[in-house]
């Protein structure tokens, strides 16, 4: 059986990222407010270093490490912001890092990794086994695996930012959060449940990717095929041991969203708030905005978990509808 991680963790965590990650703002729309009839406290998490939330468990796994691991250094297989979150932990802290990608992951991506001094190994998709490939890697170099949520100390770094949104504001009565593999949504829980007991927690993903939702029906971890949704930091195939055993217990529910609504999110952040949201970052607003009645009235904490979107990209999604 899987020992969880508690707020104790997400605390110890706090103390390792002082001064290494950003205490990201929290902002406010008068606008979302008035049209919404809630008040939010939007967490912006898009405003972290190198641009996502993920920073946060990435640097606490890697922190953790002894001397041993340390020397090896550390791997991860990812092609999102996990990538890029180990690799400026791993530079900030001094050791070596792999991050396995395939071959066909954008140019941009490659380069931000890099940039960051990780070793990039690359990787055919329709070919080889990327988990495979990873664990030869890391027992051929006695690197330490970081995977993107299953983790204790992932769960626990990610647990951060409820903890500094609700240390802020004060109590809140709902918690919105973007799910994909969990980390984000468990670490968020467990410190609104020791910070806000009353605040109700619930995870958004998108509507092509259910697997959490049904998780949480089922009472067991459903799996599904790779969704096919604009959210490409939320197309897990299923949560994890770990963060499933924490949001079982701890979270109230599991909503999903549209594209389109991801889409009318990025466009209320751009114009209204002025900010770059990428289209998963949008997950827990568009569930927020679509609770009509339930939030009236209501503080309503939401987690904009991150800013890294191709800016092509970004216009065409903005222009398209
Ligand atoms: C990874 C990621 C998520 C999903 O987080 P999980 O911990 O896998 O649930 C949400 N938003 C962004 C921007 C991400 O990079």
């Amino acid at each position: 059986m899987h020992t969880l991680p508690t707020y104790d963790d997400v605390i110890a965590a706090a103390a390792r990222l002082e001064g290494q990650a950003h205490r990201t703002p929290v902002l406010r729309s008068a606008t979302a407010d008035a049209r919404w009839g809630a008040q939010f406290f939007f967490k912006c998490e898009n405003f972290q270093r190198m641009g996502a939330f993920k920073f946060r468990g990435a640097f606490n796994a890697l922190a953790k490490f002894d001397a041993v691991q340390r020397r090896a250094g550390a791997i991860a297989f990812s092609s999102g912001n996990h990538a890029q979150a180990v690799a400026l932990s791993a530079r900030l802290l001094g050791m070596p890092a792999v991050i396995v990608m395939p071959n066909d992951a954008p140019a941009a991506k490659l380069a931000a990794t890099r940039e960051y001094g990780a070793e990039v190994v690359q990787y055919d998709r329709f070919t080889e086994d990327r988990e495979a490939l990873t664990r030869r890697l890391a027992e051929e170099r006695g690197m330490t695996l970081i995977p993107p949520y299953d983790h204790p100390d992932v769960i626990a770094g990610q647990g951060t930012a409820a903890k500094e949104l609700i240390e802020e504001v004060g109590a809140l009565d709902a918690l919105y959060v973007c799910l994909g593999g969990g980390g984000l949504t468990s670490g968020s829980a467990l410190s609104a449940r020791a910070l806000a007991p009353g605040c109700k927690v619930y995870g958004v993903e998108p509507e092509a990717g259910n697997d959490g939702q049904q998780s949480l029906r089922a009472g067991h971890i459903v799996h599904i095929e790779t969704p096919k949704t604009i959210a490409d930091g939320a197309q897990t195939q299923h949560l994890g041991e770990y963060t499933f055993g924490i949001i079982r217990r701890d979270v109230t529910d599991i909503f999903t969203v549209s594209d389109a609504q991801l889409v009318d999110g990025m466009r209320f952040f751009a114009e209204r708030m002025k900010m770059v949201v990428e289209p998963t970052g949008c997950l827990a607003f568009a569930a927020a905005c679509a609770a009509g009645e339930a939030i009236r009235g209501q503080r309503v904490g939401v987690i904009v978990s991150g800013g890294n979107v191709d800016l092509g990209r970004y216009a065409a999604l903005l222009a398209g509808s």
